[in-house]
């Protein structure tokens, strides 16, 4: 491990940019050597947060100090941000989504390849608590074979700020929120996608959508729905899995939640029929006294280091990365599958075999 500390600048001092000084500073590897907008309002913040912010991208480029450059910009300038950076030897940390496309993806990859530069994206949600704990139950089998995960995110605010609601800038939900939450099933589940369904929705107006659902079929016979909504001013769990044995939910990010097994000891008793609405049923009854356990959430399955460690071991060549960008390909890919079954209204068979 390296005595010194990797220097970053930070392009794009707005929400996230800022927050990336924060997560930084809590790593001792890495120091923020400055800040770069191209708003004066935003330069301003940077020096009384107490990071210098350069006068141009150029400066930052020509630092010799500066190691690795970190893009929070709007998503439709990463590409051309992290093109110059390679060419100026820097390494670059990249905010989701990473580029606009599958295709300018690859041309940064194959950038930083020639210029011999490390290249990875924050998908930082692979480490929330909430999908770790979902992780450790789909690997070690908590509530049997996990067959079904629903994977859902509801705000009641609409699109935030200015650039989301812009298709030129890369806005919308699905390249928002979606990155995220398919990035951690493609990181989870180990099996080729075989079909892919979906709509988007446009309740706001937008030229973006505010909002879709997308379901994945899995080779290994999982199956995953995925739903983002901003309209949403009741929300449903953020997690609701089914497993052979069981099911889970998990209501939020602070975690409420439950496993509800079968009792594997109890003799297998019938349900006593119960009044529903105007009707009589025993298929839909709660399942008689003793027939299951309810027991709280297992712990979340770890990751081996944090993202910014990780980066450190990665460009200190020590580490693979664990964020790596076969993987975000795959995921942009099916990001566009998703566009394209939306559009054409129709499933798209075989996802992984192009
Ligand atoms: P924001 O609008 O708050 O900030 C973007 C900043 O970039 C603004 O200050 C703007 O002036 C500046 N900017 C625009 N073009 C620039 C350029 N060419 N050079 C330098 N500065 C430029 O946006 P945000 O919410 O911080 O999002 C920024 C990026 O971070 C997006 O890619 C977004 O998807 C991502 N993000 C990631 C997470 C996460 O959890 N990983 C969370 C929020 C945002």
């Amino acid at each position: 491990m390296s005595s010194h500390k990797h220097t970053i600048v930070i392009v794009g001092y707005g929400g996230m940019g800022s927050y990336h000084t924060q997560l930084i500073e809590e790593n001792g590897r890495l120091e923020v050597a400055g800040t770069f907008d191209l708003l004066e309002e935003r330069r301003s913040a940077s020096e009384a947060a107490g990071y210098t912010a350069y006068a141009s991208y150029e400066d930052v480029l020509a630092d010799p100090k500066v190691g690795t450059i970190l893009i929070a910009t709007p998503n439709d300038v990463h590409k051309e941000i992290a093109l110059a950076a390679f060419r100026a030897g820097k390494h670059v940390i990249c905010e989701k989504p990473v580029a606009m496309s599958s295709d300018e993806f690859i041309e940064m990859t194959q950038a930083a390849e020639a210029a011999g530069r490390v290249l990875m994206v924050h998908q930082n949600r692979r480490w929330d608590e909430d999908f770790r704990v979902i992780k450790e139950m789909y690997d070690h089998g908590t509530i049997g074979s996990l067959f079904q995960l629903e994977s859902r995110v509801h705000g009641a605010n609409g699109i935030p700020g200015d650039w989301r609601h812009m298709k030129a800038q890369g806005g919308g939900m699905l390249l928002d929120w979606g990155v995220h939450l398919l990035d951690q099933l493609l990181f989870m589940i180990d099996s080729r996608v075989t079909s892919v369904s979906s709509n988007l929705s446009f309740v706001l107006g937008n030229e973006v959508d505010d909002g879709f659902e997308a379901t994945l079929q899995f080779e290994n016979g999982v199956k995953a729905i995925v739903e983002v909504g901003t309209t949403n001013f009741i929300t449903l769990p953020r997690w609701y899995v089914k497993g052979t044995e069981g099911t889970g939910i998990i209501e939020d990010w602070s975690l409420t939640g439950r496993i509800v097994t079968r009792n594997q000891e109890s003799e297998k008793l019938e349900p006593t029929p119960i009044r529903a609405g105007v009707g009589l049923t025993k298929t839909m009854a709660p399942p008689s006294e003793g027939a299951t356990i309810t027991e709280a959430l297992p712990p979340a399955a770890e990751l081996s280091s944090s993202f910014y460690t990780n980066f450190a071991d990665v460009i200190e060549g020590t580490a693979e990365p664990i964020v790596k960008n076969p993987e975000v390909l795959r995921v942009l890919k099916l990001i566009e599958a998703i566009f394209a079954a939306a559009e054409t209204n129709q499933t798209i068979k075989d996802f992984d075999r192009y």
